[in-house]
């Protein structure tokens, strides 16, 4: 891992902790990295900006998550699934999805893409990290 992108995520982790969630923003293309990186995906400049970004997104396709993948520090997160997300800013990322059990799952199948947000999870023992919720229908 190269210096540039130690910084980037040591830099996402700190906002994380003042409840800020941070893309990386690209001045020539407008294009919004998310997860953070620290070159622009779009047209490949390396002068991409710090931006914080809504939150707000549409969630996609649903995975339930193997029973055998439960992760300990996902353990205080309730019933989850592994979401795609387009975030408002236009990132596509693979995200963990809270509230959705697989009765839920079928309930929403039909409905995609639906409305959902980030919100900042404190893993057990460790430290945030952003993971999604439904919006409120
Ligand atoms: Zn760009």
């Amino acid at each position: 891992m190269s210096i540039k992108l130690e910084k980037v995520v040591e830099t996402f982790y700190e906002n994380l902790e003042q409840g800020k969630i941070m893309g990386r923003k690209c001045p020539h293309c407008q294009n919004v990295e998310f997860p953070p990186v620290y070159a622009c995906n779009e047209c490949g400049s390396l002068e991409t900006e710090w931006y914080e970004i809504s939150g707000r997104a549409k969630l996609h396709s649903i995975v339930m998550p193997a029973a055998l993948s439960s992760k300990p520090e996902y353990k205080n997160l309730g019933k989850y699934a592994y979401g795609e997300v387009e975030l408002e800013e236009g990132s596509r990322l693979n995200a963990v999805v809270r509230g959705i059990t697989k009765k839920k799952r079928k309930e929403l199948q039909d409905k995609l893409p639906v409305n959902c947000h980030a919100s900042i999870f404190q893993r057990e023992g460790g430290y945030k990290t952003v993971v999604f919720d439904l919006d409120e229908e």
